[in-house]
């Protein structure tokens, strides 16, 4: 019996590259990897145009290697690979783009990864020719900003595009928080991972599903999702706003020392104060922020540990 990788295609207004898809798949499988073989699991995210019917023909073609589910409407790229890991049962599962700017010809580089002991074979685009300058310009201030202000480090130039051991998978649906940044969880989970640089590769066919606004959407869902860091610097803003009060009422009260008559001049008594109980308050709600973030984190149900071996029954 040949070894199955089992491929989770998320799929929104597809219908014109289910087939090409489908083909390339086949014929990667057949020419370079004869020993595996493949199951195709599309996610058709609530696609207003053709590309359920195009799944089902290809499933009834290629009997017994094509699974599939169809959302009731749109739920986004996160939510589809959510329900394919979950409903994966192959040792093996890699997600893919539908529209082959994920090239299938690397996976003979990421199966050698596995076949070596790594639990994860990543691709990671080396470039981004063919990306406008905006978005290339908006996507790395993003990751540079992630991972300044959060916990996670992530690789620039990642993408979903992995091969995983069913260990890698089992420990991603622990993970059943509602916004679901699935590049953070990869890298909060941990495993062993290869990296696979590529160059990247332009869509053919049909368009790309992202508006900037749904970029937008998509980073700061990242940056909540991970980033408690930055209430901890309201805290330390805030002492420092009293800090720089008190050194503003000590230079004042030297004043008042040396030249009594200066204490008609209420003005500046007034900024002292004001400037002191500015940095109280600032620094009262950064200390409300933790707490909130604690709850946050705590009804995330976040697993407390993931375990890669391990000889305990
Ligand atoms: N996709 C999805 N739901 C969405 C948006 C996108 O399932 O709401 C799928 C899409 O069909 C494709 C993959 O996610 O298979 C990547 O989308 P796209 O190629 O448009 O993104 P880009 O390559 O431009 O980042
Ligand atoms: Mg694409």
């Amino acid at each position: 019996m040949k070894n199955i990788i089992e491929i989770i295609v998320p799929c929104f207004n597809e219908e014109k590259c289910i087939r090409p898809f489908h083909e390339e798949i086949k014929r990667v499988f057949s020419k370079e990897i004869p020993n595996y073989d493949y199951c195709i699991f599309f996610v058709d995210d609530g696609s207003k145009d053709s590309t359920i019917d195009e799944i089902k023909a290809v499933a009834s073609e290629d009997e017994g290697k094509i699974k599939y589910v169809s959302f009731s409407r749109n739920f986004g790229k996160e939510s589809a690979l959510y329900v394919g890991f979950a409903q994966s049962t192959g040792d093996l599962v890699v997600p893919m783009d539908a529209d082959l700017q994920h090239p299938p010809a690397l996976l003979p580089q990421m199966i050698a990864a596995i076949e070596d002991g790594y639990d994860c074979a990543g691709a990671c685009r080396v470039s981004r020719v063919g990306e406008s300058k905006i978005r290339s310009f908006f996507s790395s201030s993003f990751y540079y900003i992630i991972n300044a202000l959060t916990s996670i480090e992530l690789k620039p130039g990642a993408t979903d595009y992995r091969l995983m051991k069913r260990s890698v998978v089992d420990a991603i649906v622990l993970f059943t928080e509602r916004e679901r940044f699935t590049k953070g969880i990869y890298s909060w989970i941990g495993f062993k991972t290869k990296w696979i640089e590529y160059e990247n590769v332009e869509r053919e066919i049909g368009t790309t599903k992202w508006s900037f606004r749904g970029l937008m959407h998509y980073a700061l869902n990242g940056f909540f999702a991970f980033a408690t860091r930055p209430l901890r610097l309201v805290v330390y803003f805030g002492m420092l706003v009293v800090l720089i009060a008190i050194i503003m009422a000590v230079h004042y009260s030297i004043g008042v020392l040396r030249n009594p008559e200066a204490v008609r001049n209420g003005f500046t008594s007034v900024i002292v104060v004001v400037t002191f109980f500015g940095g109280i308050i600032t620094m009262i709600l950064g200390v409300m922020g933790e707490y909130l973030a604690r709850i946050y984190m705590e009804v995330k149900k976040r697993p407390i540990f993931i375990v890669r071996e391990t000889n305990v029954k």
